[in-house]
């Protein structure tokens, strides 16, 4: 059986890491250990579509939102190259918008959440199509979803990380980025611009799980094993586990077995001296926040984000009097945003002066409550990440214009440092 996996992934850009995908690369460590040797490529655009074959018997398609328009050109040109060849298309589009991913032309089916166990089934039911009962699958001529499984982090493989060139990754960012690895999964908070209020909904907060230390510790000793002691380590959660236990003993662990500095993911309201005491002795280098928006009630009424300025300001002081490094994530151009709005932000981020500031234009992306806030108001907007390539505002509303919106998105960088 001929298999294709395809992912969608935006252009390589120096702005843009884009680095490597942790669940596809799992996902094509399963299908090879069930002795399959799919045909695994990115696709960023058109050139891409264009070279790949047209005899698959199976191809699957993983796909955020704004990459869907790239997914759907390749799902219709494979379906009018070769009729025969079964479509499924997952990720995060599938997931978070599924009634829209299921009307992508040329696709035969989509599935619903995590794909780990799902993709398995369709594997081995493939020869009857008898995919009906599969966790989170979506059929074509359907008009619901199966619930998604449930999956335990602990019985799934290690990403491949060779589809994704890791030494080439490691080369080029190793002294940024590093190694990257999951301790979990999901997020306890719900704000509104992000898909885990999504997630929180669909699979009823039980998606929130971590890996065991030992598995994460063995996971990590076997990404040495093979490239080599990185000279930086990096979790991708989103926020890196607070439960006091886990870090407790994870810690405990890495200092012992692993010890290689490590960046994480963290939020304002969990941080505190004794965490970063531990943080900084295990070898924490920097951590990422999000800042978002200085203006209160945006932050609170719009993002419900429930943090104040004041606690924004003690906690990038307190990591900074720790020694560890700060990165500050924030959006321009959230609904409701003002000129007046922004330069409350370029302030803010002026007092804590984060090691470094990343700023992002606002796009409202299907499945979260912003994009249902952006259509109720009737206001244009455009969710594909081409706009990020082209200049182009993702959203445009009355309280501000997109020629200030841009003009702020260029500049800040430069009123915040200068
Ligand atoms: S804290 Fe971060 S990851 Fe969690 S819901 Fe909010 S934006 Fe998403």
């Amino acid at each position: 059986m001929k298999i294709g996996f395809f992912y969608i992934s935006p252009p390589p850009d120096s702005t843009l890491y884009t680095g490597m995908n942790q669940g596809v690369a799992i996902l094509v460590s399963i299908i090879k250990k069930m002795g399959f040797s799919p045909d695994f490529r990115i696709i960023y655009g058109d050139a891409e579509i264009d070279s790949i074959g047209k005899d698959y018997d199976l191809a699957f398609i993983s796909t955020f939102s704004g990459m869907a328009d790239v997914a759907e050109k390749l799902s219709s040109d494979l379906k009018k190259r070769s009729p025969k060849t079964y479509i499924v298309m997952g990720g995060v589009h599938a997931t978070v918008a599924p009634f829209d991913a299921i009307k992508t032309e040329g696709i035969d089916a989509i599935v619903v959440g995590e794909g780990e166990f799902a993709i398995q089934e369709i594997l081995k039911k493939f020869k009857n199509r008898d995919f009906s009962h599969i966790p989170g699958i979506f059929l074509k001529d359907r008009n619901y979803f199966n619930p998604p499984a449930f999956i335990n982090l602990n019985d799934i493989p290690f990403p491949d990380r060779e589809i994704f060139n890791q030494k080439s990754i490691l080369h080029k960012y190793g002294s940024i980025v590093g190694a990257e690895f999951m301790a979990g999964r999901g997020c306890p908070y719900s704000c509104t611009y992000c898909i885990n209020a999504t997630l929180n909904d669909l699979y009823k907060r039980k998606h929130i799980r971590l890996k065991s230390p030992d598995y994460l510790i063995s996971e990590i000793r076997d990404f040495i094993s093979r490239y080599g002691k990185p000279q930086l380590l990096g979790f991708h959660d989103d926020i890196f586990p607070f439960d006091t236990d886990w870090l407790d003993e994870f810690l405990t662990l890495y200092k012992k077995h692993i010890n290689i500095p490590f960046w994480a993911n963290t939020r304002v309201g969990i941080i505190n001296k004794k965490l970063l005491k531990r943080y900084k002795e295990t070898g924490c280098i920097r951590l990422h926040l999000g800042v978002e928006t200085a203006n209160e009630k945006l932050r609170k009424e719009i993002l419900k984000r429930d943090m104040t300025n004041e606690q924004i300001i003690d906690t990038f002081r307190m990591i900074k009097d720790h020694g560890i490094k700060t990165l500050a994530f924030n959006m321009f151009g959230i609904p409701y945003e003002t000129e007046e709005t922004i330069l409350e932000t370029i302030s803010l981020l002026k007092i804590i002066k984060p090691f470094r500031t990343i700023i992002s234009l606002f796009t409202p992306f299907p499945g979260t409550e912003l994009y249902n806030i952006c259509k109720r108001e009737g206001w244009e907007f455009d969710y594909h990440i081409r706009n990020f390539y082209s200049g182009i505002a993702p959203l445009t509303q009355p309280s501000i214009s997109n020629e200030r919106l841009l003009y702020y998105f260029k500049n800040a960088i430069g009123m915040i440092y200068g």
